[in-house]
Formats: structure tokens, C-alpha cells, sequence
């Protein structure tokens, strides 16, 4: 089998600017959305040979078409417009650089670009390491460093060129997936799963249990909220009784990952503590469900992990999973990640969020699939 991999320079120069914090005390900078972190991800798949082992694939630039399938035109040609300020803002949190529209439109044709090589059959599988990120992004916003919604773009675009009826999102980032939750909120055609922590994205907290979509589309969104401190035994005992599940009712054509690293023990944007082991299982248990259900049609697109030592060894562990290759390599954020107790066990207030997700899954089975 082969695993794909979207890589382009230019990803690393997307600039999500210096953050100032007003009142002005302090001096502005440390911006978490630091490009080295992703750079430093490309560097370890290239320096432990990995890489080589994964079919390169060029991006391309989405076109205004495929990105209105997803976005207003309002939104669109606003950003447009601010692209040729020195600094523009998508929404909240999503500023950037001169010429920044420009390598989101990049990253956005690379998770397009993922989905067509797949559908075509030149790789099984493919990881798209894009910047800027998306999955924050809403119909008519930006936000949390994210323009355009990569893996909304990409679902849209496996229903157009591949012609199914229905198509997955599980992400993992360890913020809410709110762009997806609402551009695809009364749309049975696309199941959208987030599993983060609790009360993580934004004061508007639509990352609850209870936002299961409307319409047509109720049931088909799923949030799983677990609480911080949350490790690689809660996130194996939601992925077993509750995504999986979900994905089997669903019986998706192809099925789309929004890969956020931020769940990883050592992530300063996140309370979370997988390690790496935890994102190989990940990706390891969807890649097998994709097998499963849907011939392994499968893409993961990059969104956030924000440390610059361990955020690419999480990374590791989910092109691991994905590509099924094991390099046997000592991990040292394996190790770190195994004195934290807390990674071993699912407490009382996790195995609540996990049992109402279940609930949720199984109501997708028993709804026997609005015909599409
Ligand atoms: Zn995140």
C-alpha cells in the first residue's frame, strides 16, 4: 500500500503575525502558530526515512469555485481584498501577512489535491502537512489561525468529483471542529465528529454534546467533549465505543481528518495528554475502519500542535498509523508521555462524555440513513 504526502515550501511561510495584547504592556510576539513546528514535523519524516517511503504530492491552488462550495462570496472577496494590505484578519484569532490568501488558497488545493490522488487510486491514502490551517474556519469567517476549511473543502470535493453520498470528518485537534459542525450543520451527506477538550475554542462554546445539527442534518453531528487531563485510554475507549461505531452506522465513501498534534502531552494550547502511541491508534483505527467501509479512501489534513520538540513526534505517530509502517524507533516523548499516569485509565467524569457519545453513535444506526 502506499500513503501520499501534500508538501509544499511555501506552507512555512505563511505568517500568522506578531500577536500584541492591549492594554500595551508588554512587549508583542510569541505567536503559538510558529511555521518551525510544522517545519521541524517535515524535517523528522525526512531525517528517520520515512518520508521516502511516501509518494510525494504536489499541491495546487484551489480554485474560487471549489472554495465557494464552502464559503460566501462576501467572506472570499473580503479576504481577497485585505490580501494586498501588509496585514489582514480572516476572523478572530486568524490574522495574516501580505499575500497570506494566497498560501491558504495552496493549502487548501493541497487537501483537494489529497482527495483526487486518492480517488484515482495513485495512492491508498495520503496526509496533506498544509498551512495555514482550517478547521476553525466557518462559512463567513476565519478564525484560530485557520482561512479557508480544508477538510470541509475536501469533503465537498469527494462528493462532487467522486460522486458519493456520504462523507466523514473525525477531528481530533484538541479544539472544538466548529467549521465543519456549521458549514455542514443540516447535511446528512457529511457526519462530523470532534473530539476535544472541553470548553477549548472561543468564548461562543458550540462544542458541546447537545449541537447534534438540524433539519435534515440532526443526528449527523457529533461532539465528543472530554475533560482536560484526558489521555490515550479515553481517546481509545471513545474512538472503540463511539467514533468507530458512528462510522459503521454512517457508512461513509470516504472519510476525511482533521489532524490537529494538540492533544499531545506536552502542547501548550491544549490540557490534553496523548502521546504518541495515542495518535498512532488514531490513525491506525481509522485508517483500518476506512479499509473497512470505504476501499481505505481516507485523507488527513494538518491543523494545529503548537510545541516545537514533541509536536512532531506526535506527528510521527500518526503517519505511522496511517501509512502502516512501524520504524521502531525510540520516541522520546514516548517515553515522557508513559510517566503520566494519567494516560492509563479512564476516570468517572471521562467515561460520562464517552457514554453519551455512545448513545449519540447508536442513534445513527438505529435512524437507518435519511435516503440521500
Ligand atoms: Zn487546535
Amino acid at each position: 500500500m502506499t500513503t501520499g504526502i501534500v508538501f509544499d515550501e511555501t506552507y512555512f511561510w505563511y505568517d500568522s503575525l506578531n500577536q500584541a495584547f492591549p492594554p500595551f504592556q508588554i512587549q508583542p510576539g510569541g505567536n503559538p502558530d510558529r511555521p518551525d513546528i510544522k517545519r521541524r514535523f517535515y524535517n523528522l519524516l525526512q531525517q528517520t526515512g520515512i518520508f521516502k517511503q511516501l509518494t510525494s504530492i504536489e499541491p495546487r491552488v484551489a480554485t474560487t469555485d471549489e472554495i465557494l462550495r464552502v464559503h460566501s462570496t462576501e467572506y472570499y472577496q473580503s479576504l481577497a481584498e485585505q490580501n494586498l494590505l501588509p496585514a489582514g484578519e480572516g476572523g478572530p484569532g486568524a490574522v495574516f501577512a501580505q499575500g497570506g490568501v494566497e498560501i491558504a488558497k495552496l493549502s487548501a488545493g493541497g487537501a483537494l489535491v489529497a482527495v483526487e490522488k486518492v480517488l484515482s487510486g495513485e495512492v491508498n491514502n495520503a496526509y496533506a502537512l498544509i498551512r495555514p490551517p482550517g478547521h476553525h474556519a466557518e462559512t463567513n469567517r476565519g478564525a484560530g489561525f485557520c482561512i479557508f476549511n480544508n477538510v470541509a473543502l475536501a469533503a465537498k470535493h469527494a462528493l462532487e468529483i467522486g460522486g458519493f453520498k456520504r462523507v466523514a470528518i473525525v477531528d481530533w485537534d484538541v479544539h472544538h471542529g466548529n467549521g465543519a459542525q456549521e458549514i455542514f450543520w443540516r447535511d446528512p451527506s457529511v457526519l462530523t465528529i470532534s473530539i476535544h477538550q472541553h470548553y477549548s475554542f472561543l468564548e461562543e462554546d458550540t462544542g458541546t454534546a447537545q449541537y447534534n445539527g438540524e433539519g435534515e442534518g440532526e443526528g449527523y453531528n457529533i461532539n465528543i467533549p472530554l475533560p482536560p487531563g484526558s489521555g490515550d485510554a479515553t481517546y481509545e475507549s471513545a474512538f472503540n465505543r463511539a467514533i468507530i461505531p458512528a462510522l459503521e452506522a454512517f457508512q461513509p465513501d470516504m472519510i476525511i481528518v482533521a489532524c490537529g498534534l494538540d492533544a499531545g502531552c506536552y502542547d501548550p494550547l491544549g490540557r490534553m495528554a496523548l502521546t504518541p502511541q495515542g495518535f498512532r491508534f488514531m490513525a491506525t483505527s481509522i485508517r483500518e475502519t476506512a479499509e473497512r467501509l470505504c476501499g481505505g479512501r481516507l485523507v488527513m489534513c494538518q491543523e494545529g500542535g503548537y510545541d516545537l520538540a514533541s509536536t512532531p513526534y506526535m506527528g510521527l505517530g500518526v503517519i505511522e498509523g496511517l501509512s502502516n509502517i512501524t520504524l521502531n524507533l525510540e520516541n522520546p516523548f514516548q517515553v515522557f508521555g508513559d510517566s503520566l499516569g494519567y494516560t492509563k485509565t479512564v476516570l468517572p467524569h471521562q467515561e460520562a462524555v464517552i457514554a453519551e457519545a455512545q448513545r449519540q453513535a447508536n442513534n445513527i444506526a438505529v435512524s437507518n440513513l435519511a435516503p440521500l
